[in-house]
């Protein structure tokens, strides 16, 4: 038997340190820099403080650490970014009453002063007085990120922090899925990158009846069919095109979920899409791109969406509602985890496409 020792007492008084470990962009060129000794956040009266558990590494991200055109001409020098994360709550302004302290909880990145047309109408994520985390202010590749109220999401407890750090990409696609109402529908896929994947699985989830996906890499187009595509294809080969259309009453799909960037997939798509269908657009093109918008919009009679971000708050809801169906499956796209202090190594994963989404463990 073990003799007990008088032990000290411990006082519980709150000792947040000063200064934490964050991810910032040093300097106008690539990389980023770890350093030890970033402040603190302090919360205003309406702004919450959290304590940051895992960070998503996003394609945004990799603009910003390979400092491209639009990094250089969008990112401050100096922000901490990063801005896919789920934390637990630290501490809440004087003035915030919707939540407490030791709330899991992850954000939406984007940040309005609810004061103009689109915010004041249902469509904030469209606001244009938008700053996003990690991008135009402080964001979350640190050991805190300080948001206002406003932006926070509390995560249901069913939800691992494995998905839950990645809310803010499953959002884009579940956006995406849901503005071009898929439900009984066939749909085209083209390009499965990260939201790609992500919008397959939700577009099953959703009814979609049958789903087709193009994709150079045959990695990324067996996953796809995995996560339920009926059929992947090479778009090197225009063949597949008038396959779709074979499949498709000869006349061609009936939504259009463009996430590849790429101008040949763009023009690709509206061709294998049918007279009349809905076509969403959230993939972003480097440079303008030449587009025959007679044959494949007007005289098509298509609609075609542009998507931003996530609807506030309707995509979070739907979001929690197709987590909590089981019906997605996420597993297989979350491939890669590293502690922040890798972060070289999670950026490099990312960017070389072994990984698909990356994470980092903060705290
Ligand atoms: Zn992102």
């Amino acid at each position: 038997m073990t003799t007990l020792a008088a032990r000290p007492i411990e006082v519980s008084a709150p000792h947040r340190p000063t200064t934490m470990r964050a991810l910032i962009k040093h300097h106008a060129g690539t990389e980023l820099q770890f350093v030890s000794n970033r402040p603190v956040p302090t919360p205003g009266p309406r702004d919450v403080l959290i304590r940051v558990k895992k960070v998503g590494i996003c394609g945004t991200d990799r603009h910003i650490w390979e400092w491209d055109a639009w990094a250089a001409g969008r990112i401050p020098v100096g922000i901490v970014t990063g801005h896919e994360f789920v934390g637990t709550i630290e501490q809440v302004g004087s003035a915030v009453t919707n939540y407490k302290p030791g709330q899991r909880v992850s954000a939406e990145g984007h940040i309005t002063a609810w004061k103009d047309y689109n915010s004041r109408t249902g469509n904030a994520h469209i606001a244009s007085d938008t700053k996003i985390i990690g991008i135009d202010r402080d964001g979350c590749f640190a050991e805190y990120v300080c948001v206002p109220e406003e932006n926070v999401w509390p995560v249901h407890a069913s939800i691992p922090d494995k998905i839950a750090a990645v809310l803010d990409p499953l959002g884009n696609a579940v956006h995406t899925v849901m503005a071009a109402n898929v439900s009984a529908k066939s749909v085209l896929v083209t390009g499965t990158g990260i939201i790609g994947l992500m919008s397959i699985t939700v577009a099953k989830a959703a009814g979609a009846s049958r789903i087709f996906a193009t994709d150079l890499d045959p990695k990324r187009r067996a996953l796809a069919k995995k996560l339920g595509a009926t059929e992947a294809f090479d778009p090197r080969d225009d063949q597949w095109i008038a396959d779709i259309r074979k499949h498709c009453r000869g006349e061609g799909v009936d939504v259009l979920l463009e996430m590849s960037g790429a101008s040949t997939a763009l023009t690709q798509g509206f061709e294998a899409l049918r007279n009349g269908g809905t076509a969403a657009l959230l993939g972003l093109f480097g440079k303008p791109v030449t587009f025959d918008i007679n044959k494949l919009v007007i005289f098509k009679g298509c609609t075609v969406l542009g998507i931003n971000g996530r609807k506030m708050f309707e995509t979070w809801y739907q979001m929690e509602e197709l987590l909590l169906s089981g019906r997605l499956e996420l597993e297989d796209i979350v491939t890669h985890e590293f502690p922040l202090e890798q972060f070289k190594k999670a950026h490099e994963t990312m960017i070389s496409g072994e990984g698909i989404k990356v994470v980092m463990a903060v705290n």
